[in-house]
């Protein structure tokens, strides 16, 4: 559980929390801090001005008025410092008296006759010192009747903050600490949501790749959001599915080969042993029929070996630039024979104009070469098989097209697979493998081209299309 995502999250959610309420509570304590001080001081320099004005303007002068500044500040007067009363001297009570306290807020100006004599001092000055006459002129001045009789200095320390502002204070802290405690609490139960919800597809994605890793393909797991996380899940059930397919192809390739190899090797065997029992004697037509078995042996190989390098992509082109015409050519002086043979025509339509095609000429010899010889496989005679070429787009379309029989609809997205025959029962009697268009395939796309067919439907011929990339230099 502790290194679970779920922990780290909720974990992440709760100190982000904790630090933000704990972020804004000291800041905005320190800012009431502020905000009341500075009223304090107001108040407070308020309060001073108007004591010593008032007791100048009663008294005439400042004499005794350090002496009832003391006693006043230590008198518990129900005022405060907000109504000051002349009182009579002999009134005012002893500074010793018990249950006095001295108010600190008072004792936070200075008071100075217009010469800088201290009259009533703060640290560092004593009554009767004389201040540095520019602090005397940073302080207010006190007038009265037009006269100024006195300069007021602030000590620069904030005065103590009174009970009812501590009590706010200390108020305000416990609301604050509620609410972080509340936003922890949010930030814990979203963090324990959003975690499970991110942990949940997380977990099953693991469960269904181990599956997957123990030869069980066929995983899928719920898309549940339209977010990453769908996304992956969405991914991963398509990897999945096409790991499935690939399987499958392997399986039946499999099957495929060892179903090819064995037809020719019991033939072969069966022959030998006949001879080797002195039932068949060797004669030349039965060697040469053994001969044409140990050939479709060896196609067979080879086309494996093709299609492997292909996937591995390691299948070698030796390219050289091309005119449609001049491969063309190459096709039709190997299939002339059998075509006329045939009695089936072909045909070249493959003008100057068409730019030439950077190929691998032997390679594409046998796409061409393989693409004629179906083409005459599956085209009476009286047909026609016309090879064209046409520049297309930033490439070159070179298009084998018969006469013939024609490809049915539901067979032509099938024709490239490997060891798909349209006809099963074809094989014995051609030695076709089912190969061959799937070689096409692949040596075309190790050109960088693209090969499909299409037919019009029974009796109405066929055409393969290549599109090939244009030659660099020509
Ligand atoms: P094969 O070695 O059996 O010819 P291919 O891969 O070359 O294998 O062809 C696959 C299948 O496509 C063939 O069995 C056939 O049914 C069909 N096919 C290919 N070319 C043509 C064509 N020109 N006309 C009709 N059918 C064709």
């Amino acid at each position: 559980m502790s290194r679970s995502l779920t922990f780290k999250l909720t974990r992440a959610f709760l100190i982000v929390s904790i630090t933000g309420a704990v972020l804004a509570m000291f800041l905005a304590r320190w800012m009431m801090v502020q905000a009341f001080n500075q009223l304090v001081l107001d108040q407070t320099q308020t309060d001073f001005v108007t004591t010593v004005t008032v007791y100048y303007q009663t008294n005439g002068s400042w004499e005794g008025m350090l002496e009832y500044f003391r006693l006043r500040n230590t008198t518990p007067l129900p005022g405060a410092l907000g109504q000051p009363q002349p009182i009579p001297r002999g009134q005012l009570p002893p500074p010793n008296a018990p249950g006095l306290q001295p108010n600190p807020r008072a004792f936070v100006f200075m008071l100075a006759d217009p010469n800088g004599i201290v009259i009533i001092p703060i640290a560092p000055y004593r009554p009767g010192d004389v201040i540095p006459v520019t602090e005397l002129a940073e302080g207010a001045p006190i007038e009265v009747d037009g006269q100024v009789v006195g300069v007021v200095v602030a000590s620069g320390e904030p005065p103590a903050l009174g009970e009812r502002e501590t009590s706010y204070l200390a108020s305000t802290n416990r609301a604050l600490i509620y609410a972080g405690a509340a936003a922890a609490a949010v930030a814990l139960f979203l963090g324990v949501f959003l975690a499970r919800s991110l942990a949940r597809p997380l977990r099953e994605l693991t469960a269904a790749t181990r599956q997957i890793a123990k030869g069980a393909l066929q995983q899928r797991v719920p898309v549940r959001s339209q977010d990453e996380m769908g996304e992956l899940a969405a991914a991963f059930n398509q990897m999945s599915a096409d790991l499935e397919r690939a399987n499958e192809i392997r399986r039946q390739m499999t099957a495929d080969i060892a179903h090819d190899l064995r037809t020719p090797l019991s033939v072969l065997g069966g022959y030998i042993e006949a001879m080797q029992d002195g039932i068949l004697p060797p004669t030349a037509e039965r060697l040469a029929t053994m001969h044409t078995e140990i050939q479709h042996l060896i196609r067979l190989v080879d086309d494996l070996r093709t299609l492997s390098l292909a996937d591995a992509g390691e299948l070698s082109l030796n390219l050289v630039s091309l005119s449609p015409a001049d491969l063309f050519g190459r096709v039709r002086n190997v299939y002339q024979h059998t075509a006329e043979q045939q009695g089936v025509a072909i045909e070249i339509d493959a003008p100057a104009s068409v730019p030439g095609v950077s190929l691998d000429p032997d390679r594409m010899t046998q796409v061409l070469g393989n693409l004629v010889s179906n083409a005459l496989r599956y085209t009476p005679a009286g047909g026609r098989i016309t090879l064209s070429a046409k520049a297309q787009g930033g490439g070159v379309a070179l298009m084998v097209e018969d006469t013939g029989q024609g490809i049915p609809a539901d067979m032509l997205p099938h024709i490239f697979d490997r060891f798909y025959r349209g006809d099963e029962s074809r094989q014995q009697k051609d030695g076709e493998s089912g190969l061959g268009l799937a070689i096409a395939k692949s040596i075309v796309e190790a050109h960088g081209g693209s090969i499909r067919a299409d037919s019009a439907g029974a009796g109405k011929g066929s055409i393969f299309v290549i599109t090939l990339p244009r030659a660099n230099r020509t």
